[in-house]
């Protein structure tokens, strides 16, 4: 028996008691006549003592022999310590040791294994076993596995089954490149590792699965922004028989109890809002709602009052910065530079101080009058004391780039709170979207998300303006989850591919086998999807998913420790009927 207890459980209560205990060496200090040992499991932290006086001598010269990371076996006595520590749950006791056995050495670690650490993120990657001890990275990964938890018993109590889906398909678009995978059996074939597991999911719905879930890898190929991970985890789910409010209704009750289980928050309201309204009101169709900071256009206001810069453009639009009248010009210039920086791209920013005396004064005091400025004031819903700024150019250009701002005013002021939780469903997004670079239309969900019945008409002639029974569940500033109702019939599919450009022989080689099925009664069905990944973060209070995932990849898509990707033997290849053309050393 390697434990009686893990290094987490004795109180005072269990004094006197004779215990064993395994674990790691986390700390030594050793003043000679006494050493005390901190060892360390999964559970906590508990004290060992060497005591000259009460310890006998090679198990003295053997405690002095420890070093940080041994994995050793402890037996003795439950103590109560002489000077207790509040801040350990087991601080008020200490182990008397009479047995010591080392199960294992260990290297010195390449970093302190603590709450707080001397290593690097590179370094902690590559011995990211390590890293894995450390509380902060272990807590993350238990609560991980304590909302999986949670939403199974959520969606299992709802009747969903868990059904899993290949990994080895034929490719799903879903807007990112796929990763293939070569099959030696099928010379010159390929299968690609799924971006989602989409089209599987409605084929479980014709299979009569009824209510589908899966907490699941997928795999996309992209070039990895910040905080993207070339495989991530979604909880994916289909429901047949269900209009978008069916699957609003139960995924809201399902992201409530989720947020109450694992925050203790209550989460009352889920409010909607359309595509249009969010792109209008925050330049963003996963806005952050829990500051105000709502967009005021100004077209109206501000053109044609002797200022060029604002009469030639398409939209000129501002926001009030909460209680920031009073920044100094030098701050007010850092705010410019930021918005002028190439990741921004802005030309510039008007700014207009509505002081605390109700008094306005603005960079462009020369064009407009304390009347015009009052109206901007209005429009914007600055109070006094607070900072208006605004910015003009293209419509999608400027807000998103007066949405960034926004944004990045929130976080500089603080006003996104960790422990609150603002939900938002974004409802009707279009269907289609205009790539410039491929100049054609693409699915802005996936192909096959259903169109709104009443927009099918506009199809032809303004297939930009066609909306999608398509939704987003925003917290926070992040999609969360994303879904439509689907097509769930042959001749809408085929006419959606068309659409998206395929030919009829490219839509029934690629997606055949899905529209055949439509043919043996598909049922009306709708699902969405969640990434989980990124959930749990929201719900740890954290942004970066790769604290939340045991084994991530950096920045290059790489796994620094096991030195993935790599290359394959000359067998290997040849195997698979591969040749490498060039190399890039
Ligand atoms: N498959 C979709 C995605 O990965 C989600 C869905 O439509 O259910 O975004």
């Amino acid at each position: 028996m390697y434990r009686s207890h893990t290094c987490g459980e004795l109180r005072i209560e269990d004094k006197q008691k004779e215990v064993t205990l395994s674990g790691w060496v986390q700390k030594i200090r050793d003043k000679g006549f006494m050493i005390w040992v901190d060892l360390r499991d999964r559970y906590g932290v508990t004290q060992l003592i060497f005591d000259e006086e009460r310890t006998p001598k090679e198990m003295m010269e053997k405690a002095s022999r420890l070093g940080r990371e041994f994995v050793i076996q402890a037996t003795g006595e439950v103590i109560e310590r002489e000077s207790k520590n509040p801040n350990m749950p087991t601080g008020d006791v200490e182990i008397l040791v009479k047995e010591l056995t080392i199960l294992n050495s260990s290297e010195v670690p390449p970093f302190t294994i603590e709450e707080e650490t001397d290593g690097g993120e590179d370094l902690r990657m590559k011995y990211r076993y390590l890293d894995i001890r450390r509380n902060p990275v272990k807590e993350k990964l238990i609560f991980r596995s304590k909302v999986a938890m949670e939403v199974r018993n959520f969606l299992s109590d709802k009747g969903f089954i868990e059904v899993e889906t290949p990994v080895l398909i034929k490719s799903t678009p879903e807007g990112a490149r796929d990763f293939v995978v070569p099959s030696r059996m099928n010379e010159g074939q390929f299968y690609a590792l799924p971006q989602s597991p989409q089209t599987f999911k409605q084929l479980l719905m014709v299979g009569g699965m009824d209510k589908y879930f899966q907490i699941v890898k997928c795999f996309r190929d992209e070039d990895l922004r910040a905080d993207r991970q070339p495989e991530f985890t979604q909880i994916d789910c289909e429901m047949a028989f269900v209009e978008q409010e069916d699957v609003l209704n139960i995924f809201e009750d399902f992201t409530r109890q989720l947020i109450k289980k694992v925050k203790n928050v209550e989460v009352k309201e889920f409010p909607r809002m359309t595509y249009a309204d969010a792109m209008r009101k925050y330049g963003n169709d996963k806005p952050d709602i829990r500051f105000g900071m709502e967009f005021g256009e100004l077209n109206d206001l501000a053109k044609n009052k002797g200022f060029n810069v604002f009469d030639q453009q398409e939209l000129v639009v501002g926001i009030a910065v909460p209680r920031a009248a009073s920044f100094t010009r030098k701050e007010i210039d850092k705010l410019i530079d930021w918005v002028k920086r190439p990741q921004i791209g802005a030309n510039g920013l008007v700014w207009v101080k509505y002081n605390e005396d109700g008094s306005l004064k603005s960079s462009v005091d020369k064009f407009y009058s304390s009347e015009d400025l009052q109206e901007w004031a209005e429009r914007t819903g600055a109070k006094p004391g607070d900072l208006i700024l605004v910015m003009a150019g293209g419509t999608d250009k400027t807000r998103t780039q007066l949405s960034a701002l926004r944004m990045h005013l929130a976080n500089e002021l603080g006003l996104r709170k960790a422990d609150e939780f603002a939900p938002l469903w974004v409802v009707d997004f279009p269907l289609l979207e205009w790539d410039e670079e491929t100049e054609r239309y693409h699915a802005m969900h996936h192909p096959f998300t259903s169109p709104k019945p009443e927009d099918i008409k506009l199809l032809d002639t303004e297939p930009g303006k066609v909306r999608a029974n398509a939704y987003d569940l925003v917290l926070n500033g992040n999609e969360i989850g994303g879904g439509s109702i689907r097509i769930h019939d042959r001749k809408t599919q085929e006419m959606m591919f068309g659409h998206l450009g395929f030919t009829p022989e490219e839509a029934k080689a690629q997606f055949g086998f899905l529209m055949d099925a439509f043919q043996y009664g598909a049922p009306p069905h709708g699902g969405i999807a969640f990434g989980f990944d990124r959930l749990v973060a929201i719900l740890g209070g954290q942004e970066t998913i790769r604290d939340y995932i045991a084994f991530p990849k950096n920045n290059a898509g790489r796994d620094v420790m096991i030195d993935a990707p790599a290359k394959i033997d000359e067998e290997q290849l040849k195997e698979l009927n591969l040749q490498i053309t060039s190399e890039t050393e």
